[in-house]
């Protein structure tokens, strides 16, 4: 436990998780002056922001997330002097690398241009799909990280949301000819998690690029732990308390306070508060459709990975996939309840980087595939068979490994259900009305109960903006704080 709270009776809010949701809702009342106190289930905060020596002493693995464009990206995050509290962004010189099989990669570059660059006869319709997108990046932006509203820019938004709305198939198919452009875009959309023949699949892969042109792909130096650890720090320097170790089954477990902001999805929702809402409302939680799990694993590597398309190393990130068809055919298969031999794999490197998260000369590396939600299939060797495919000789580098399949995910942090990581399927049906279609979808018919996980707006992603948008509307409804302070 990291601190006891002093005095029970006197907080205005109670935040339950301290994921970056969580901790982002009470930094945001904490700063509009309430008292806040965040209680947290785990023995340390973060949720899916945490690292950890999962494999052998002196390295350092990110238990969840290790790529923040979301983070570096999120108008909130931006408005917290996270650099104060410690949290350096290290941003590699590419944010993307796509290797295929003729040895070469499709790299997302920082600029559209050099992007453009590598794609051959698609440079020009590269440069026409993204560079007004870049051009209105802002605006999109706060426009898609947050609840259905009214846009203030709506021809920004239009232009955006003509390409966006659709499925990526379609959309690459359109505007590329040539195999790498489509690739590229294949890899970005399919960590929607969705069907690539399904919209809005572009919009993720369209906002993936758009963010490598404007914040870049950057990680943590020392790990993701440190976003946690700095939002942690940030919540305590506003007056703020946060106890770990306690896991809330019950509502009545909690201090009196104004409000109660829940960093859970649907399911916890319903084990600690079912019982106060509505017959109606409760329906809507028991059908909210969760999605697809993640096979995720982690390597302490005797060396970099050898590449065979070299420009790999200058990326943090990297696409194991191919073709746009083979991702394609992969993420249907999961969506099918099958599991792919060739399957879709995101590869994170962050050791090149950050010489913190392993001893010198070693390396780390960080994969998850995307499976049925709540398989129980072995993925180990199809997503190092993928890894070996564009790096021959990566398995020879391999000193230990560590292996998360979906039970043990959700086991780890009950948000992930069935090993889902976005707390929740990010269709079309389910974008704007997680948890469930209400004018406000943070508030619940208990007036004194928020959700602020990724289980609402705009969903999954280390960006704090579900915690923004719940914080905002508990004071401007239970705090009564006015409109122009929240
Ligand atoms: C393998 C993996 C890879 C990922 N990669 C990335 C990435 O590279 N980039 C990115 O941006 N995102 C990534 N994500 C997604 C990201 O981690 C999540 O979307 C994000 O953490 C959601 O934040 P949250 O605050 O809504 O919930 P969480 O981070 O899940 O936090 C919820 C917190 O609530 C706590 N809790 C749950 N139940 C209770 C209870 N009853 N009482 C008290 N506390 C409770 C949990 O312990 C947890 O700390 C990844 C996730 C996983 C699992």
């Amino acid at each position: 436990m990291d601190v006891a709270p002093r005095d029970p009776a006197k907080y205005d809010a109670v935040v339950v998780g301290a994921g970056p949701n969580g901790l982002a809702a009470a930094i945001v009342l904490a700063r509009a002056g309430c008292e806040v106190l965040v209680v947290e289930a785990a023995e340390s905060v973060g949720g899916g922001t945490r690292s950890a020596a999962l494999t052998l002493p002196g390295f350092v693995h990110d238990v969840c997330s290790a790529i923040h464009p979301l983070g570096a990206g999120s108008p909130l995050f931006q408005t917290f002097p996270l650099d104060r509290f410690g949290l350096e962004w290290i941003q590699p010189p590419v944010p993307l690398a796509h290797p295929l099989d003729d040895g070469t990669a499709v790299l997302l570059e920082r600029t559209v241009e050099a992007t453009a660059a590598g794609l051959g006869p698609d440079a020009s319709a590269y440069r026409r799909l993204m560079a007004p997108l870049v051009a209105d990046a802002d605006r999109i932006l706060r426009f898609i990280l947050g609840p259905f509203r009214i846009p203030r820019h709506p021809l920004a938004l239009a232009r955006f949301g003509l390409k966006a709305l659709r499925s990526v198939v379609g959309l690459a198919s359109e505007q590329f000819e040539g195999e790498r452009a489509r690739a590229l875009l294949a890899g970005l959309a399919a960590h929607s998690m969705l069907p690539l023949e399904r919209s809005p699949s572009a919009a993720v892969g369209l906002v993936l690029a758009m963010l490598g042109h404007t914040a870049g792909w950057p990680l943590p130096r020392g790990g993701s732990q440190r976003i946690a650890d700095t939002l942690a720090a940030y919540v305590r320097s506003l007056g703020g308390e946060i106890v770990t170790g306690r896991p809330v089954r019950a509502l009545d477990e909690l201090p009196p306070c104004r409000a109660v902001l829940l960093d859970l999805t649907p399911r916890q929702v319903l084990a600690i508060a079912g019982q106060r809402f509505p017959a109606g409302y409760r329906r809507w939680l028991e059908r909210y459709r969760y999605g697809p799990g993640v096979y995720k694993m982690d390597w302490a590597l005797a060396g970099p990975i050898p590449w065979r398309a070299p420009e790999c190393q200058r990326a943090a990130t990297v696409h194991l996939g191919g073709t746009l068809d083979e991702i394609a055919a992969a993420e249907r298969a999961v969506t099918a309840g099958r599991h792919p031999e060739r399957p879709f794999v995101i590869l994170a490197q962050p050791s090149l980087f950050d010489p913190s998260r392993a001893p010198a000369g070693r390396h780390t590396a960080w994969a998850y595939c995307h499976v049925p939600n709540s398989s129980r299939v072995d993925m180990t060797e199809r997503i190092e068979a993928q890894v070996e495919r564009f790096a021959p000789g990566f398995r020879d580098l391999i000193l230990a490994r560590s292996v998360s399949r979906p039970a043990d995910l959700e086991q780890y942090n009950l948000n992930y259900v069935g090993g889902d990581i976005n707390g929740g399927l990010q269709d079309l049906r389910q974008l704007f009305t997680r948890p469930a279609p209400r004018l406000n979808p943070y508030t619940t018919p208990d007036p004194r109960l928020y959700i602020c996980s990724a289980s609402t707006p705009p969903g999954g992603g280390v960006h704090g903006m579900c915690g923004y948008w719940a914080a905002r509307a508990a004071l401007r409804r239970v705090l009564r704080v006015p409109r122009r302070r929240a």
